[in-house]
C-alpha cells in the first residue's frame, strides 16, 4: 500500500501488543505477543526483545514498508544499566515493582520532601542501589535507560535519549525541561539520557533492522512515553477539563489540567502533557470487589434491573482489603459493604453507587488541589461495558460520562508515532 502508516508498541505487565495505524487513527493491522522469560532478570530484556521482533515480523509485509515512524511505550519505572560502548546489558532489568530501600535514605537526603523519587520503586532508587552496590569507580561508559528507552534502542541504536514522562520517576523536572541541580551534581548523574518530549523523533531505524524486516530506510524512531500515559493518550482526550476514568481492578483517575497538581499524601502527581499537565489519582476501589462478590454474566444480569435515574440510599466503601489512599489517605480504612439488602439487584446498585461517589470525591479532591473542573469523562476498563453505571455515574458527577472509543496502550503509542511522523529528525519541541 501507499497510505502512511505509524506503529505503536505497547510493553505492558503481562505482554507486547502492536497497533499499525493510519492518519485518520483506522487500525490497519494490530496483534500481540506475550513474554516468557527465562532465568535470571536478564532473562527478561532477551524476552522483550524477542517480543519486539516477533511483532514486527507480526505485521504483514506488504504494510511494512508503509511504516513512516514507530514508538513504544513501557512499564513506568523498569530500568535497565547498559554499556554504551558495547550494548552489553551491564544491571537489570529492575522491574517496575521492584523495590529497593537500601537506596531510599541516599535518595531522601538529596531530593526535596516527597518528591515522587522517595519511593523504593522509583528509577532513582533503582539506580542508586545499583550505583552503591557495583557502579561507583566502574560505571565508565554505563548509560541508564527506561523499558521503552532501551526497546526504541534496538530499533535506532543511538544512546542516551528518553522522554519526560518515562524521566519523571528518576527525578527529571518537566516544568524546569531539565534534571534539578540536586540531582544534576551527584557523581552518577553522567549516567542520566538526555530528554525530549514523547514522541520526538530521534533517528531513523537501523539499516539491518530495516533491511532484515522489509522496513523503509525512511522509517524514524520516536521518543516514547510510559505505559499508563499511553493508555491515557489512546482516548485522545487532550483538551484541560477532560479526563478517563480507568474501572479495572481498580479505579485510576487521569484528568487534563492547566495547572500541575502533585500531593503525596495521596498518591497525586502530575505528568506534562505537552503544554498541560495530566493529573492522576488512583483508588484501591473498583471491580476487583465486584468480582469477589458476582461472576462477570451475574454482574450483567442483576445491572439489566437497576434504574440508573433513582439514587441509592446504601453506603458502601467497596475495598478488597484494608487501606485507602486517594481520594481519602488513611492506611487503615476498612472495606465497608453492610448493610447487604435482600435483593442483589439493590445491593449491587448501592456498591455502583457508592464507587461512582468514591470516584466523584476523587474529582473534586484533584479541583480542590488546583486542577482544572472535570467537564467531561472517558471510561476505559472492564467497568465501562456496564451502561446502567455510566448513566449512575453521570447523574453522581455531574457532567457527561462515555465509554472511551480506544482505550489500547498501543493506539496511544501509534498516536505519538504519527505525532512525530510530520517532525524533522534531530529539532526539538
Ligand atoms: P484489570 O485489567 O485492572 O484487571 P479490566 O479492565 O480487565 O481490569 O476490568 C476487569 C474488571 O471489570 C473486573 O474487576 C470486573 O469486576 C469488572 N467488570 C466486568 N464486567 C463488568 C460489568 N458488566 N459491570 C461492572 N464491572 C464489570
Amino acid at each position: 500500500g501507499t497510505t502512511p502508516l505509524y506503529l505503536g508498541i505497547d510493553f505492558g505487565t503481562s505482554g507486547a501488543r502492536y497497533a499499525l495505524i493510519d492518519r485518520q487513527g483506522a487500525i490497519h493491522s494490530e496483534g500481540k505477543r506475550p513474554y516468557s522469560p527465562v532465568g535470571d532478570a536478564a532473562g527478561w530484556a532477551s524476552s522483550w526483545r524477542a517480543a519486539l521482533f516477533q511483532l514486527i515480523d507480526d505485521i504483514p509485509p506488504t504494510l511494512r514498508p508503509s511504516i513512516s515512524s514507530i514508538s513504544i511505550d513501557g512499564t513506568s519505572a523498569t530500568t535497565l544499566v547498559v554499556d554504551s560502548e558495547t550494548g552489553e546489558l551491564l544491571a537489570g532489568p529492575f522491574l517496575y515493582n521492584e523495590s529497593f530501600p537500601d537506596a531510599l535514605p541516599a535518595v531522601a537526603s538529596i531530593a526535596p520532601a516527597n518528591h515522587t523519587v522517595c519511593s523504593g520503586t522509583s528509577t532513582l532508587c533503582k539506580l542508586v542501589s545499583w550505583w552503591n552496590a557495583a557502579g561507583g569507580g566502574s560505571a565508565g561508559a554505563a548509560v541508564l535507560m527506561h523499558q521503552s528507552d532501551w526497546l526504541l534502542w534496538l530499533l535506532h541504536g543511538q544512546y542516551g535519549v528518553s522522554d519526560y514522562n518515562n524521566a519523571l520517576k528518576v527525578g527529571y523536572d518537566p516544568e524546569a525541561g531539565a534534571y534539578p541541580s540536586w540531582l544534576a551534581s551527584q557523581p552518577y548523574a553522567p549516567m542520566l539520557p538526555s530528554v525530549r518530549a514523547p514522541g520526538d523523533p530521534i533517528a531513523a531505524v537501523r539499516d539491518d533492522v530495516c533491511s532484515q524486516y522489509g522496513l523503509s530506510k525512511e522509517c524514524v524512531v520516536c521518543t516514547g512515553t510510559t505505559d499508563s500515559i499511553a493508555a491515557f493518550l489512546a482516548a485522545r482526550t487532550s483538551e484541560p477539563g477532560r479526563a478517563v476514568t480507568s474501572l479495572g481492578s481498580t479505579l485510576a483517575i487521569k484528568l487534563v489540567s492547566k495547572v500541575r497538581v502533585d500531593d503525596a499524601r495521596f498518591g497525586v502527581y502530575s505528568h506534562r502533557l505537552d503544554d498541560a499537565w495530566l493529573v492522576g489519582g488512583a483508588s484501591n476501589t473498583g471491580g476487583a470487589v465486584l468480582r469477589q462478590l458476582f461472576t462477570d454474566d451475574q454482574l450483567v444480569a442483576l445491572s439489566r434491573s437497576i434504574d440508573p435515574a433513582a439514587a441509592s440510599p446504601l453506603d458502601y466503601y467497596p475495598l478488597p482489603r484494608k487501606g485507602e489512599r486517594f481520594p481519602v489517605s488513611d492506611p487503615d480504612m476498612a472495606p465497608r459493604l453492610q448493610p447487604r439488602p435482600e435483593s442483589d439487584v439493590e445491593y449491587l446498585h448501592g456498591i455502583l453507587e457508592s464507587i461512582a461517589r468514591i470516584e466523584a470525591k476523587g474529582y473534586n479532591l484533584l479541583r480542590e488541589l488546583g486542577a482544572t473542573a472535570v467537564e467531561e469523562v472517558f471510561t476505559a476498563g472492564g467497568g465501562a461495558q456496564n451502561d446502567k453505571w455510566t448513566a449512575i455515574r453521570e447523574r453522581v458527577l455531574g457532567v457527561p460520562v462515555r465509554k472511551a472509543e480506544q482505550t489500547e496502550a498501543a493506539y496511544g503509542a501509534a498516536l505519538l508515532a504519527l505525532k512525530g511522523a510530520g517532525r524533522r529528525v534531530g529539532v526539538q519541541s
